[in-house]
């Protein structure tokens, strides 16, 4: 059976640690995506190697002792893009790098990451020079996750004018990088960005390849990050091709009730948002 996962940062926000944890898993999710990871200035990547490691374990230990596991976490990336120089690009590498690491310290299979934007995200041109940049960072970077035990996923983005964005684009640097260290993380809502359906990505990407999955929804052309069924997705096509391909990873939430206003609505809103992430698992949305 497929297994569920949410998004953690806004809980972690609105709850803390531990209450964050128990919270998602009354709910009734198996999982949770780190976020922890996305972004360079969060406290964990300003601590010593040792705390690094020490904190990281600690946190797998409780989330396991709540009855969850990280099935994904996200790795470093800026936008505005910011990997302009050969010193940009060596930060970013080095985040990553990091990020890898504690994707292996907490236990999880999967580290989503975007590719590199050297030129910018939305520039149509330089196509051949920004799949080479990549192909060297994510070849350097596949070797540390290979060291770890953890895989990279490879993340569709919502960028219409990058020549490395759209889903098939980003299948296809998959399948150049030819390692079992690379996989692909399909975002439904960048896919929905270009007018594409997120189910007719499930069917090609396949089984093999299609580790991760960052769920949400939009009007078809922002990247509005909005819950499943308030957008233009077509989510029981959707359920269908994950099960018609016998995906086995986690339905994973990019989008989240939004913890504001009266907590007793949260209440109500995060388990109408559950049924459904259930309900894509299961192979009964309706
Ligand atoms: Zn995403």
């Amino acid at each position: 059976m497929m297994k569920t996962c949410t998004e953690f940062s806004p809980f972690l926000s609105a709850y803390g640690f531990e209450k964050a944890l128990k919270r998602i898993k009354s709910l009734g999710y198996d999982a949770i995506d780190y976020g922890e990871f996305c972004h360079t200035e969060n406290k964990i990547f300003h601590v010593s190697e040792e705390e690094f490691a020490t904190s990281l374990k600690r946190e797998r230990e409780i989330i396991e002792a709540n009855g969850l596991f990280v099935n994904q976490t996200h790795g470093a990336w800026r936008w505005p893009a910011m990997d302009f120089s050969e010193y940009d690009r060596a930060e970013r590498y080095a985040a990553m790098e990091k990020g890898i690491r504690g994707t292996a310290l907490l236990g999880a299979p999967y580290f989503v990451i975007h590719c590199i934007m050297p030129f910018g995200e939305n520039n149509p041109e330089h196509k051949e020079e920004l799949w080479q940049m990549n192909i060297d960072h994510f070849s350097r970077l596949c070797k540390v996750a290979e060291e770890v035990g953890v895989i990279i996923c490879f993340e569709n983005l919502p960028f219409t004018s990058l020549p490395l964005s759209r889903w098939g684009e980003t299948l296809e640097f998959v399948k150049l990088m030819n390692t079992p260290t690379m996989k692909m993380c399909l975002d439904t809502g960048h896919a929905s960005v270009y007018g594409d359906s997120p189910a007719d990505a499930v069917r090609a990407i396949g089984k093999e390849l299609l580790a991760t999955l960052h769920v949400h929804d939009n009007d078809g052309h922002g990247d509005c990050h909005w819950l499943p069924g308030e957008g233009v997705i077509d989510w029981v096509d959707f359920t269908n091709a994950l099960h018609e391909i016998g995906f086995e990873g986690c339905v994973s939430l990019e989008t989240s009730v939004r913890h504001e206003g009266d907590p007793a609505l949260w209440d109500a809103k995060e388990k109408e948002l559950f049924a459904k992430v259930r309900a894509m698992a299961n192979g009964t949305y309706r």
